[in-house]
């Protein structure tokens, strides 16, 4: 599964996301640390700002409904 930063896939709704998912602190997609490892899972916008995504480098184990969010 590529990804092409020119036309990302389905991303999160940035206004659902919590600040540390929006800051690239946690993964967009299910919302654990991601450290120093990480890829960018696309870049939106929300209320005029750019916001990078990032997502876990090797991929969620998790889905975001069984993380409780
Ligand atoms: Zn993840």
């Amino acid at each position: 599964m590529n990804t092409l930063l020119s036309a990302p896939p389905l991303l999160p709704d940035v206004a659902r996301l919590r600040p540390r998912q929006q800051m690239g602190i946690d993964c967009a997609v299910c919302g654990l640390p991601l450290g120093p490892s990480g890829r960018v899972l696309g870049e939106v916008r929300y209320r005029g700002l750019p916001f990078r995504l990032w997502m876990c480098a090797a991929g969620c184990e998790t889905v975001p409904s069984a993380h409780g969010i």
